[in-house]
């Protein structure tokens, strides 16, 4: 495998010169793995042909104009802010070791892989090639690392695609459910949704029941201040004492706004007040 980034991070380690606060957002940043780039195209895919399918055979044969311009409405705005924080998420930096990182105070061990001093809570990814900061795990759909440089685009990625499949599961199931109510339904009535509407659901359902999961574990993973790997191995490296509230402001931004729920907003980071692991 190999990552654009790669190229310039054997530079930044010959110099010696890079800090790691410097251009994380501004690196051009792509993993070259098929089996992730199918995924995220997969993602894509099933987001743009639900919405088709919504409109085409959900919204459209109701009749009502106002019905169809609102739901289409807020189901586009939800699924472009899922792909935008998709594309956030596999394009940024999630928070790579320089290569030939130098020991420092915070080290505690070495990769061979890239020849560095890797520094607390930092783990190799060997998909990535990379040793990320605070490296939660690497996830296949979004073709990158979820590290603390691009956990927040993560979160509104799975946020947003939980939303928008709720939503469709609503405009599904709310007809059903008055229809239930008006008694019209009787020992012989039977379900038998036409093939598209199927595919939708299933879509929905499966982006709803994927994101909640995912977001239980990102919400618990923030409480507990740990990564996913920590939470299922008990790393004993994560420290977990900080507050609640500041673990949020870590990955979101240091002000709590409107811009937390936004994929275009790049968060100036917390931990940029603190002292830096790498040396
Ligand atoms: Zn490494
Ligand atoms: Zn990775």
């Amino acid at each position: 495998m190999f990552s654009w980034v790669q190229k310039r991070g054997m530079s930044e380690s010959s110099t010696g010169l890079e800090t790691p606060l410097q251009t994380p957002n501004q690196r051009c940043w792509f993993i070259l793995d098929p089996i992730g780039i199918l995924c995220a195209m997969a993602t894509w895919a099933l987001v743009l042909s639900g919405g088709w399918v919504l409109v085409r055979d959900l919204l459209i044969p109701s009749n009502n104009m106002l019905y169809i311009v609102a739901n289409g409405m807020i189901f586009h705005l939800l699924a472009s802010l899922a792909l935008v924080s998709h594309l956030r998420t596999m394009l940024t930096d999630p928070g790579s070791v320089p290569l030939g990182n130098r020991p420092g105070p915070d080290t505690v061990s070495y990769c061979p892989d890239c020849r560095s001093a890797i520094p607390k809570r930092a783990a190799h990814c060997a998909v990535c090639k990379r040793c990320i900061r605070k490296n939660d795990h690497h996830c296949p759909w979004v073709n990158n690392c979820v590290g603390e440089d691009n956990q927040k685009y993560f979160l509104l990625f799975i946020m947003y695609i939980g939303l928008s499949g709720t939503h469709v599961l609503l405009l599904l199931g709310i007809p059903v459910l008055c229809s239930y109510a008006r008694g019209e339904w009787d020992s012989s009535s039977s379900v038998s949704p036409p093939a598209p509407i199927l595919f939708l659901l299933l879509v929905a359902l499966m982006g709803f029941v994927l994101s909640s999961v995912m977001l239980c574990t990102q919400m618990c993973t923030i409480y507990t201040d740990k990564t996913t790997t920590e939470l299922l191995y008990q790393n004993t490296h994560s420290p977990g004492n900080r507050a609640k509230c500041a673990n949020l402001k870590a990955i979101c931004g240091s002000h709590i706004s409107l811009a937390w729920l936004s994929p275009f907003h790049s968060p100036e980071h917390y931990k940029m007040s603190e002292p830096h692991n790498t040396a």
